[in-house]
């Protein structure tokens, strides 16, 4: 006789359920649920997720680099539930709102500036980052038809980048994975090397890196005089590409290329902003304000969707017209949606009333501290930092000539050895990260230098 299986737990069912109706992003989903566990989450609080049999995660990747100050924070969450008692959304085009005027007055104080420059003056709200990297896209296109500057239709983007996943910003993304695919379908941009450090060649600083790759660009704007409308980049920290950092001269370089070329600089902080590297926002620490900034992800501490893209004055000014075409008609139907906006404000109010910045900073120092001892590691080529984003380059003989092969799936496996400690870790390919939530503690942090440790070993024994 069998014996009667175990029954299934809370968790279990729900993952029975799932797995019968959702398609998952990001996801073969033929993995699950055998070579990937799926976890159904009952809920968060600080830098854990909780699932439904009680199981606690500690969420090192703050939520896909979303979450800012902890799961379910209080204060936020008090204030999206005041706005929907209010008004939850009005459309944006003839009418206003406070939270949407607030937050877009709130957002140009705080945005990079640059000496000698007029500041970002406009706000342009979308749903999520890619609808906003979209908006930055044909704004800069459009703008160069409303002047009457018909050739200039070209981006320019940095290779190793990643801007999201619609087509246009697709277009502008080169991460093979996730583009390979829809090639026929995209405008073809030109691709400018990565200025990434971790690419420099043996005895380059990664400054000099930076100056050899904006050699490049220059070399790109002389092949192409007058038919590049944009430069689009992710200012100091190219994440979805692995967490590949460089130099900030190489932003210095780009602003003063794209000036004398006459083409936009669009900074993608998507990702970046709202103190991830160690700066409100990444361009900082160039000293470089760009033409159009892409904001998402943190905007909200991680509760809704929303992105902004600011503008200045002078890009704003080329689409007053007595034509309608010569207006940017863009709009999604949740533009500027007052839940997200108060949910905005929220996470700026917390910004405003602390100092994040200075917190970060000293979690920043306990994070190299812990994470030092991994560059001595056997498979360990590379331990870099920006801030609140570390990240660990792994490879067989711990030297950049010896990757793993995509097939070896060390990402995969030491997911979930992570897992199994109750860490996530969401490595991108060869690559782990630690980006946790800005609340996080000293143990926590412990815990997740341990748990790394333990999952490079069970990820390379694996292998
Ligand atoms: C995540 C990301 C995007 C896309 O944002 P979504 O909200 O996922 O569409 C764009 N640019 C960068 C740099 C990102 O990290």
């Amino acid at each position: 006789m069998l014996a009667d299986p175990a029954p299934l737990t809370l968790a279990d069912q729900w993952r029975q359920r799932d797995l019968a109706v959702l398609w998952h992003p990001c996801t073969q989903m033929r993995e699950h649920p055998d070579t990937l566990p799926l976890l159904p989450i009952a809920r968060g609080e600080g830098p854990w997720l909780i699932d439904h049999d009680g199981h606690r995660y500690l969420d090192a990747v703050s939520s896909w680099w979303t979450n800012l100050f902890g799961h379910a924070q209080p204060r936020i969450a008090a204030a999206i539930a005041r706005q929907a008692t209010q008004l939850e959304q009005v459309m944006l085009a003839g009418f206003s709102h406070a939270p949407a005027v607030e937050l877009a007055e709130r957002l140009l104080a705080i945005a990079p500036r640059q000496t000698g420059r007029d500041p970002l003056a406009k706000v342009f709200y979308a749903d999520n980052g890619s609808a906003g990297v979209e908006v930055a896209l044909k704004m800069a296109f459009h703008y160069f038809r409303n002047r009457g500057e018909n050739h200039r239709t070209r981006f320019v983007a940095l290779e190793n980048g990643y801007h999201g996943e619609t087509l246009g910003a697709l277009s502008v993304g080169d991460i093979p994975l996730y583009r390979r695919v829809y090639a026929p379908l995209l405008t073809e941009a030109l691709f400018a090397p990565s200025p990434d450090a971790y690419l420099a060649e043996p005895g380059q600083s990664a400054a000099q890196r930076a100056h050899q790759a904006a050699d490049a660009l220059a070399t790109l704007f002389d092949q192409h005089p007058g038919e590049i409308c944009a430069v689009i980049l992710e200012p100091r920290l190219q994440c979805a590409g692995g967490m590949r950092m460089y130099d900030p001269v190489y932003l210095q370089r780009a602003r003063a290329l794209c000036d004398a070329n006459g083409a936009f600089l669009i900074a993608d902080e998507i990702a970046t902003g709202f103190g991830r590297t160690g700066t409100m926002f990444a361009c900082e620490q160039a000293g470089v304000m760009p033409d159009l900034l892409c904001l998402s992800k943190g905007l909200t501490g991680g509760f809704l969707p929303l992105s902004a893209v600011l503008a200045t004055q002078a890009l704003y000014d080329a689409f007053l017209d007595d034509s309608r075409e010569r207006a940017f008609l863009h709009s999604h139907s949740y533009t500027g949606n007052p839940l997200a906006c108060a949910a905005a404000l929220a996470t700026l109010d917390i910004f405003a009333g602390e100092d994040v910045i200075a917190r970060n900073r000293s979690t920043a120092e306990v994070m190299r501290t812990l994470a030092a001892p991994f560059a001595d590691h056997a498979h360990v080529a590379d331990v870099r930092q920006a801030g609140m984003v570390v990240a660990f380059e792994l490879t067989r003989n711990g030297d950049k000539r010896t990757p793993f092969p995509a097939e070896a799936r060390i990402g995969l496996h030491a997911y979930k050895a992570a897992l199994k400690r109750g860490v996530v870790l969401r490595p991108l390919g060869n690559v782990l990260y630690w980006m946790p939530p800005y609340c996080v503690e000293d143990e926590q942090l412990d815990l997740l230098a341990l748990t790394t440790l333990a999952a490079i070993d069970e990820a390379v024994a694996c292998a």
